[in-house]
């Protein structure tokens, strides 16, 4: 297929709850950045999700992968809404078309921008960048309950662990090490688990042979989660598990000002599928149809969608107009303790990058 540099075709999903309102945030914003540039966006959109679960009985249709990859990129908002199993539309939907790509890789970049206030204190000059291993370890969803009398229910979970699978995560951290300060962070639990763990340390380091301008640590990460609090600035990139990756990201997503401001990243480098990109908060029902979440995380991930498809000029206006706007809190939303609405964060980002010129 012949394809149009001057266009990026973007397939969004908006899906639940505060899903839509994130991207609808998102979306004039991206194409600002990419007229600028003197490119064009163009957009197909998907309803699916919650709604159509419930209409059709299925998240998404059979053929959704087929559908996306003639897109160059998604960009997914969030699922889940309190009247559908989870399990429908977080496995029917988002995490099954991340397998259906084989998006083997999650980046979660985490940066405190000036002026945003966060529950950590001294947060200034945080930039990190946690890469996670997308497919397997304890979420391959191995194992089962055995019933051994009353009282003596046993609940196994087998995580799993490949060299494939490592390898890919690991050789994505180490280019991006590469590119960044140099410096790279494994987290494993190596001195607990016996197997798993143990291979992962034993395959990075096979992989950091190719990489040797890149310094290579392994940290604990019982100690990892101390550290981030007690001296973030002291990371660059860090490259975890599935289960790890999951749990320090939402840690560190508070050195930033939280879950309203963390962007994320499914790809898979070196192929030629869209990768999807998505805030990483969820639907947050609490909050959806009020206008009032923040549409930080969303267009941050969008800016690493232009970057990724080579449109960087594009992503640093995106990112630039964001920073600039977050500097004045009478455009911060409520999680961040302000009383900005959607919209106005929206309105004033697309103020800033149309008046930057
Ligand atoms: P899901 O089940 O889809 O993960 P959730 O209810 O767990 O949804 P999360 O996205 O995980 O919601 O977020 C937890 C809480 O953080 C939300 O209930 C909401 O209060 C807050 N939150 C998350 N994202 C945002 C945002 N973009 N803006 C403001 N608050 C947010
Ligand atoms: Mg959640």
């Amino acid at each position: 297929m012949t394809r149009d540099p001057e266009v990026v075709r973007l397939a969004v999903i908006p899906g639940d709850g505060i899903g839509p309102e994130v991207v609808a945030a998102t979306v004039p914003t991206l194409r600002t950045a990419l007229e600028a540039e003197g490119h064009r966006l163009d957009v197909a959109s998907y309803d699916w999700g919650g709604e159509r679960y419930l209409r059709q009985g299925a998240a998404m249709p059979a053929d959704a992968a087929g559908l996306v990859k003639k897109a160059d990129a998604v960009l997914f908002g969030a699922v889940g809404r309190p009247d559908v199993p989870e399990h429908e539309l977080v496995w029917g939907l988002i995490i099954g078309l991340r397998q259906q790509l084989d998006l083997a890789v999650n980046l979660r970049p985490v940066r405190a921008f000036p002026g945003v206030p966060t529950k950590v204190r001294d947060t200034d000059g945080v930039d990190l960048v946690i890469v996670r291993e997308n497919t397997e370890g304890e979420y391959v969803g191995a194992g089962g309950v055995a019933h051994a009398g009353s009282g003596h229910d046993l609940g196994i979970e087998v995580a799993v662990h490949s060299r494939r699978a490592i390898e890919r995560a690991a050789h994505q951290a180490f280019a991006l090490a590469g590119r960044r300060s140099g410096h790279l962070s494994l987290v494993t639990k190596s001195n607990a688990m016996r197997y798993g763990y143990p291979l992962w340390d034993r395959v990075v380091r096979e992989v950091g042979e190719h990489y040797p301008a890149v310094r290579l640590e392994t940290v604990l990460v019982d100690a990892m989660a101390a550290r981030m609090i007690q001296a973030p600035r002291s990371l660059d990139v860090l490259l975890a598990s599935n289960l790890f990756g999951d749990i320090l990201s939402d840690l560190a997503a508070v050195l930033a000002g939280g879950m309203g401001m963390a962007p994320s990243a499914n790809v898979l480098p070196g192929a030629d599928v869209p990768g999807i990109y998505e805030p990483v908060h969820g639907s947050a029902p609490d909050i959806a149809g009020k206008g009032v979440a923040n549409p930080v995380a969303c267009m941050l991930s969008g800016a690493m969608l232009l970057d990724d498809l080579g449109h960087t000029g594009a992503a640093r206006r995106v990112r630039d107009a964001v920073a600039a706007t977050l500097r004045d809190v009478r455009h911060h939303t409520a999680d961040l303790g302000g009383n900005a609405t959607t919209a106005e964060v929206a309105s004033a980002v697309l103020h800033t990058m149309e008046s930057q010129g």
